[in-house]
């Protein structure tokens, strides 16, 4: 099994789902006391938030360059980033070490293409619905067509997002608000949602629709198995 490198703390409440998902995953394929091998390098999530809130882009890729390289250092056979937004700088990540980083929206792209799907939505941080770093890749890449919610819908999810997820705060109203704009996307023609935010598991659950809804936690943690294995 290969020693997974984990950049977390984006927030430490969705840190904590990879580390359970992962060994769950291991644990159901090996049974026994089996556990994952990895390393955790967790940032201060507040000197994050700031930064992006800035719009100081070029210190948070040193801080993710120097997150990876510490883990390369410290024997990970490769890198997770564990969040959508900071995959705004994996390509920097991934030239700044010698061990893969493995790719949150590649992921997502092939769970999306093995489902036949062709269209989605995504949610997510404004900075991963609006800028071209996500959508850019998903459609270059995968061939396949993203919508994003109307300009109101996106800074009601982003601030849900900062305000209350992103501080462990759970509330049924923003569960309510995250339904509506979802129905929204789907009344579009999206055919399934990408809850492209580590976060939005712990309020939308794939239970309440009826449509496919793209965990990207669960997906890029388990996929992080997957390739542990091979
Ligand atoms: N975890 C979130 C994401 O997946 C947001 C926190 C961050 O800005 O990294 O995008």
């Amino acid at each position: 099994m290969k020693t997974m490198g984990l950049i977390g703390g984006m927030s430490w409440e969705s840190s904590l789902e990879y580390y359970r998902i992962i060994n769950e995953t291991v644990k159901e394929r090996l049974g026994g006391f089996h556990s994952a091998k990895c390393i955790l390098y967790s940032v201060d999530f507040e000197e994050v938030e700031k930064l992006q809130h800035l719009g100081d882009w070029d210190e948070l890729t040193r801080l993710m360059m120097d997150a990876a390289q510490r883990l390369e250092r410290a024997g990970a056979d490769f890198v997770m980033i564990c969040t959508n937004t900071m995959h705004k700088m994996a390509d920097e990540v991934q030239g700044a070490i010698h061990i893969p980083v493995l790719h949150i929206v590649d992921v997502t792209a092939q769970a999306i293409k093995s489902n036949g799907q062709t269209r989605v939505g995504l949610l997510g941080t404004k900075f991963t619905m609006e800028q071209d770093f996500y959508k850019g890749r998903l459609r270059d890449k995968h061939g396949l067509d993203v919508l994003i919610p109307s300009s109101d819908e996106r800074q009601v999810v982003h601030d849900i997002l900062y305000s209350e997820l992103c501080l462990g705060e759970i509330k049924e109203l923003s569960k309510g608000k995250f339904k509506s704009v979802i129905q929204n996307l789907v009344d579009r023609g999206a055919q399934g949602v990408i809850l492209g935010c580590t976060e939005i598991p712990l309020i939308v659950s794939h239970d309440d629709y009826e449509i496919p809804v793209y965990d990207t936690t669960r997906l890029h943690a388990q996929a992080a198995v997957d390739f542990a294995f091979q």
